[in-house]
């Protein structure tokens, strides 16, 4: 059985799931193409607390720190968050259109929510990352390239540039291509046949 598989809509398996209220449908006809990789921590540089959760599904408490006075009124959500021990938190389905991007553009095409599924890290731009959710974070890609039609992975630094930062210096793009390569193979080996299942991958350092 494939690690987070995902269903018909989207939902994947070995996975907590909370739904969030900030997604809506995708365009009509809107395939899914790109994957996109982000980080986040609340408050920022600190792991393990359950704000990320709180604000994907609309439950800040803005009054547990002073920073959050700026997130008041913020409608936002990823698909995925991937943990530091690994660990993977769904909040829209892959098959429903999340708020993550923000305003954006990927090879002249804007409006990235359209046609991405995000996946953040629990991170910041000056800490790496666990090497459980590199792992995590290749599984992932593995299933749902298994479901949708996934051409590329960007950071929101790339369909965002000047905006946002994240995932930032510290992530390996290089390691997490490498254990997506290793975890490929080894389903192909598992499954003979599959590996045509699955389209390749364009990374950043691709291109
Ligand atoms: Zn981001």
């Amino acid at each position: 059985m494939l690690l987070y598989e995902a269903d018909a809509d989207g939902w994947c398996r070995d996975v907590v799931r909370y739904d969030s209220p900030h997604a809506d449908a995708r365009p009509p006809g809107a395939a899914v193409t790109l994957l996109v990789i982000h980080n986040i921590s609340l408050p920022a540089g600190r792991f393990g607390a359950p704000h990320v959760s709180d604000l994907f599904t609309g439950r800040v408490d803005y009054n547990v720190y002073p920073s959050f006075a700026d997130l008041r009124g913020l409608k936002v959500s990823s698909h995925f968050l991937i943990r530091r021990d690994g660990r993977v938190i769904q909040y829209v389905a892959a098959g429903a259109r999340a708020w993550h991007a923000g305003k954006s553009e990927f090879h002249g095409r804007a409006e990235c929510n359209d046609f991405s599924i995000g996946v953040e890290l629990e991170g910041t731009d000056f800490v790496p990352f666990e090497a459980a959710q590199y792992t995590a974070l290749a599984g992932l890609t593995v299933a749902l390239s298994r479901r949708y039609p996934l051409s590329d992975v960007q950071g929101h630094e790339h369909i965002a540039p000047g905006r946002k930062t994240d995932p930032g210096p510290l992530f390996d793009w290089q390691k997490y291509q490498q254990t997506w390569s290793v975890l490929l193979n080894e389903k192909a080996m598992d499954e003979s046949g599959l590996v045509g299942a699955y389209r390749p991958l364009r990374f950043p350092s691709d291109i």
